[in-house]
């Protein structure tokens, strides 16, 4: 006897879509459970944020650039697609980053950026922290875990255990500027949930990151692993969404670019099995007995609120920072030797307009002809959002003046690109975990209706990656029980 296919439809063909799509085909051919699974974009092209363009013989990126190799979920949907050979690592001569403080480039000593504050040597050389700051640090090996359970700002977390210096000076560049956030507002459990366990289980961040390389020693793994922290594909990481949309296709999924959802209803609701109504702009309707929405959290809001405005309100509470990306490519003769490692990035105490640079050609090698040099500078974030306000124009003046002051680089580019990047960055702010509990207890009275997505549980692309494929899960087990 056939079965009629549960049908589902997917909001959003991000990775974070994308990704759940993919897996929800793969799971239910595996469970043998018939599922139809139509996904839709408002843009005419694939992979939300993920945007690769060539420029001549130079591969661009206009949003990621990379993925860390660490979280597994990236590298092991690229292992599944069969694009394993196209990952590439770092340069493996060039990979120190630094950081601009009074006004000059200070190195970060390796292993700070994954920051292992083990070995204190390197941070001294690196000239940004004095031996006094260097002992309030290792105070963290005697100050007590914090007793209370209340969510607690990574700025606030870093000064306790490291000192202000450290703070300003290291962690928060680094760590801001991964959300380009404000580390004064950003929820230490929701961002960086490592610290938080490694001061609870072992009373000091230090203590506990040693315990872990003992750990690492013991178990044989302490060898060099095969990849670099952050690892990208070839190609550009457009690659990935192409073949991602190629699997999803060949496994029935259905892709729909420029249509835009502009409400979501309940069609009916009975004995447990819901029926969702999704209204496009152009007028269509469709219909499924599941629904996910993979939309930035301020469009969801605007889909759930007629069926959950306590939903809607807590969707609300994301608030998403706006940044830019400027590209910048010039003759490599014009450079010289003048760009060192891969960038650096700028506390937010300098003032600055400029929250980061990345010398791109050399981090990425491979992707530039010999004879040019590609340059990427960040600019907007929290708290650093008016600049953005200018025109195009304008902000490649203002990076080019923070490049000439900061590394000397006077030279015209050939090449110049803003991309920006409005309500791009969610940002996770104290009091986030709570509120997604809520958020996910108001939504789980409709039957088969899931978010996902950067705004919720992980803004890079592997956590995107792996709560796409729990939300396939979560839907599948749903419509498991619709079978019977
Ligand atoms: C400049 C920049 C640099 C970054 N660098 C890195 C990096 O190097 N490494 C890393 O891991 N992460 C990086 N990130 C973060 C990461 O790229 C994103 O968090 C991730 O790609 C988000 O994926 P998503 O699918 O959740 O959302 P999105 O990519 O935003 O996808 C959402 C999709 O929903 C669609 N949509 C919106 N409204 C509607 C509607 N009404 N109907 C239908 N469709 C709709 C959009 O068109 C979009 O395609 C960066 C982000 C930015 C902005």
């Amino acid at each position: 006897m056939t079965r009629t296919p549960k049908s589902v439809i997917i909001v959003g063909g991000g990775i974070s879509g994308l990704s759940t799509a993919f897996a929800l085909l793969e799971q239910a051919a595996k469970a043998d459970a018939p599922v139809t699974c139509t996904i839709l974009d408002a843009a005419p092209t694939w992979g939300g944020k993920i945007l690769t363009h060539r420029v001549g013989q130079l591969v661009m990126e206009a949003g990621p650039d990379s993925f860390l190799s660490q979280k597994p979920w990236a590298m092991d949907l690229c292992r599944r697609l069969g694009m394993t050979d196209q990952l590439i690592n770092t340069n493996p001569i060039e990979k120190k980053a630094s950081v601009l403080w009074g006004s000059q480039l200070h190195e970060l000593p390796e292993g700070l950026v994954t920051f292992t504050p083990t070995q204190l040597g390197p941070f001294f050389r690196s000239g940004l922290l004095s031996w006094m700051d260097l002992a309030r640090m290792g105070c963290d090996v005697l100050i007590p875990p914090r007793r209370s359970t209340d969510d607690e700002s990574l700025a606030a977390f870093f000064r306790r255990r490291f000192g202000r210096h450290a703070c300003e000076r290291v962690m928060e560049p680094l760590m801001a500027g991964i959300y380009a956030g404000d580390a004064e507002q950003m929820s230490l459990r929701a961002t960086f949930p490592r610290f938080y366990e490694l001061e609870q289980a072992h009373g000091s961040v230090i203590r506990g990151m040693m315990a872990a390389r003992r750990a690492r020693a013991r178990q044989g793994s302490g060898g060099r692993p095969a990849h670099t922290m952050f690892v990208t594909l070839r190609n550009g990481l457009g690659d990935l969404v192409t073949v991602l949309a190629g699997h999803i296709q060949k496994a029935g999924g259905i892709l729909k670019a420029g249509v835009q959802a502009e409400a979501v209803r309940v069609r009916s609701h009975q004995a447990g099995r819901w029926m969702y109504d999704v209204i496009c702009t152009d007028g269509t309707a469709l219909s499924a007995e599941a629904l996910v929405l993979a939309t930035p959290a301020y469009v969801s809001a605007e889909l759930v609120r007629p069926l959950s405005p306590l939903a809607a309100g807590l969707m609300d509470m994301i608030p998403y920072a706006s940044t830019a990306t400027i590209s910048l490519i010039y003759p490599a003769d014009a450079v010289g030797n003048r760009l060192q490692g891969f960038g650096f990035v700028v506390p937010r105490i300098e003032g600055r307009d400029l929250i980061a640079a990345t010398w791109t050609s050399r981090k990425w090698p491979h992707r530039a002809p010999p004879q040019e040099v590609s340059v990427r500078c960040y600019l907007g974030g929290v708290g650093r959002e008016a600049i953005l306000q200018c025109d195009d124009e304008a902000l490649a003046h203002c990076v080019r003046e923070e490049l000439a002051a900061i590394v000397g680089l006077q030279a015209t580019p050939h090449y110049v690109e803003v991309n920006r990047w409005h309500r791009a960055m969610p940002q996770y702010t104290i009091g986030h975990l709570g509120r997604l509990a809520q958020l996910e207890a108001a939504l789980s009275r409709f039957g088969g209706l899931g978010i996902t997505g950067a705004g919720y549980r992980g803004v890079g692309i592997p956590d995107c990656i792996r709560d796409g494929t729990e939300m396939a899960a979560q839907t599948l087990r749903y419509l498991q029980t619709t079978m019977a």
